[in-house]
């Protein structure tokens, strides 16, 4: 299996017309770190990592992304490092946070959730609701009828998407303005989840798109007059040429190598619907994160086209991104300085592992 420490041999094995792409997007440089590791501490070093000498020189692999300026930096050890699937049914911390918020106000959405002015949206296994601590003028919920929200399966998923659609096309029908939807479904605590009941959190921009939108928007644009290529197309062939993307009936489905966070798995869809192709792979995709990887808690962010044919959107794909936030125990949080105010993401999880493992599902 390829990894991402041996990335720049990768791109030297490319033939020209693809290097030449790649290069559009990304610049990639390997450097060393080197150390110097007292003898009182070579008995801890070699029972942590196993190998001395990798510690005093240790690869490290930093990505940019030229037209985004979104960069990654891996680093052998961790990129090495074999992935621990523990599932958080072992960890009797979450399973005690579970079972102790059963009876929350989620549990009971009709009598203890607000509705929207133009009523609920009911599925089969959910319903609607207003969010009480609203971050735009439609900010709605999809409150799943399962408490536990690692308790999933596709048929389920399948209703909420539907469900959410609902939502937006009711939304937007109330107010014509919002017309910009992102969906978001933060998991459990580390996600910023503030209540532990399975749910998708649902706004619409009035006016404009959220910023990432907007900005991906701009960069597509750019990049159409450049090349007269499309922007997400090229971005997702840039992966598929190293080894980290696949097709699968209209879907494009990549680890990016300038992921935000640890397991990043992006599916890009040009049909601008939930259909069930896309939730089977959104499904999949999860699946494998919670069985496989052990992920407990994460964030699945979906930007949508807008919902009013606006011109300047045009051939704006669907582009759903999902992305571990560590476990549930773990007391440090994922994201720091160097993230916040480097706008430099570090990264732990070799994205090759990821891509094998989820390529199994397809
Ligand atoms: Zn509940």
């Amino acid at each position: 299996m390829l990894s991402i420490i041996e990335l720049p041999r990768t791109i030297s094995k490319l033939k020209y017309e693809e290097a030449e792409l790649f290069k559009r997007f990304f610049d990639v440089k390997r450097t060393t770190g080197r150390l110097v590791i007292p003898d009182e501490m070579k008995p801890w070093v070699k029972k942590t990592f196993g190998n001395i000498h990798r510690v005093e020189n240790k690869e490290i692999i930093k990505v940019f992304n030229k037209l985004t300026f979104e960069t990654a930096v891996f680093n052998e050890l961790r990129a090495k490092r074999p992935i621990e699937a523990k599932s958080y049914e072992s960890d009797n911390d979450v399973k005690e946070a579970l079972n102790k918020s059963v009876g929350g106000p989620f549990c009971t959405p009709l009598r203890m959730t607000p509705s929207d002015t133009f009523g609920r949206i009911k599925g089969k296994y959910c319903v609607s609701a207003s969010n009480v601590a609203k971050y735009d003028g439609l900010h709605g919920l999809i409150i799943f009828n399962k408490h536990n929200p690692l308790d999933f399966n596709e048929k389920e998923l399948r209703d909420y998407f539907k469900s959410a659609m609902n939502w937006f096309k009711k939304a937007y029908k109330n107010n014509k303005k919002a017309a910009y939807p992102f969906l978001l479904w933060n998991c459990l605590w580390r996600s910023a989840a503030s209540i532990i009941h399975g749910h998708f959190q649902l706004v619409i921009g009035e006016g404009a798109h959220y910023a990432e939108a907007e900005y991906y928007n701009k960069i597509r644009k750019e990049y159409y007059k450049k090349y007269a290529q499309d922007y997400f197309s090229d971005l997702y062939y840039a992966h598929e040429i190293i080894g980290l993307g696949m097709r699968r009936k209209g879907l494009r489905i990549f680890t990016s190598i300038v992921p935000r966070k640890d397991k990043e798995v992006t599916l890009i869809y040009d049909k601008f619907k939930f259909d069930n192709s896309f939730v089977k792979a959104v499904y999949k995709v999860t699946r494998s994160l919670v069985k496989d990887f052990g992920v407990m808690s994460f964030n699945l962010g979906i930007i949508l086209p807008p919902l009013n044919k606006d011109e300047e959107w045009k051939g704006f794909p669907i582009i759903a991104r999902i992305v571990d936030r560590g476990n549930l125990s773990n007391k440090t949080t994922d994201i720091g300085g160097m993230e916040l105010y480097a706008r430099t993401n570090i990264i732990g999880t070799d994205p090759y592992k990821v891509f094998e493992k989820i390529k199994s599902y397809f």
